[in-house]
C-alpha cells in the first residue's frame, strides 16, 4: 500500500485506539505533553494538539507511540511490508528469549569448560607419580570447587530447561 492508500483505509480515530488513547466526542488526551485533559481535537486524518500546537498525521503518531521513524511507522501501518501487532509483539518477544537462550548457553559452555579443566586436573594428579606445586595447587582447587560447578551446572540446565518450556506453552 501506498501512503496515500494507507491514509485512505486508516483513520486517526483507530489508530489513536491502538495506543490507548481514547477519542470523545472528537477530542482526546494530549498525549504529546502527557496530559490528562482532552485538548487534543481528533479529525479523520489528523489530530491537533491545542496545548504543544502541533499537528500529527497518522504516521507521526504512530512514530510517536513507537518511538520510531517514518519508514517504520509506514511499514507498521500496512506500507510495503504489512506487519500486524500481534506478530510484532511476538517478534520482540521472541528476540528477546533468544538472547537469553544465548546468555544461558554461554554460561553453560563457561561451567562446563571449568568443570572438565577441573576434572582434569583430578584426572593428571591421580596419574602423576611426583606433582610439582603448580599441578598440585591446581588438583587441590579442582577437588575444593568441581562440586560446586557441579551445582551451578545443574542450575544453569533447570533454567533453560524451564525457559524452553514456558516458550512452548505461550506460543
Ligand atoms: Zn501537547
Amino acid at each position: 500500500m501506498t501512503k496515500e492508500d494507507i491514509k485512505a483505509t486508516v483513520t486517526m480515530r483507530s489508530v489513536l485506539s491502538r495506543y490507548g488513547v481514547e477519542v470523545r466526542r472528537g477530542r482526546c488526551r494530549g498525549f504529546c505533553h502527557s496530559g490528562r485533559d482532552l485538548n487534543m481535537g481528533v479529525y479523520k486524518h489528523n489530530c491537533h494538539c491545542f496545548v504543544c500546537d502541533k499537528d500529527y498525521d497518522i504516521f507521526a503518531v504512530v512514530e510517536y507511540f513507537e518511538n520510531c521513524g517514518f519508514k517504520r511507522a509506514f511499514e507498521i501501518l500496512g506500507g510495503d511490508k504489512p506487519v500486524s501487532f500481534a506478530a510484532r509483539r511476538k517478534a520482540v518477544k521472541a528476540k528477546q528469549t533468544c538472547e537469553k537462550e544465548r546468555a544461558i548457553d554461554a554460561e553453560y559452555k563457561r561451567l562446563f569448560d571449568l568443570w572438565c579443566a577441573m576434572d582434569y586436573a583430578i584426572i593428571l594428579y591421580n596419574r602423576t607419580e611426583f606433582p610439582d606445586e603448580a599441578l598440585t595447587g591446581l588438583y587441590i582447587y579442582a577437588l575444593h570447587n568441581i562440586n560446586r560447578v557441579q551445582a551451578e551446572l545443574e542450575e544453569v540446565k533447570d533454567k533453560e530447561w524451564s525457559m524452553k518450556s514456558s516458550a512452548q506453552t505461550s506460543s
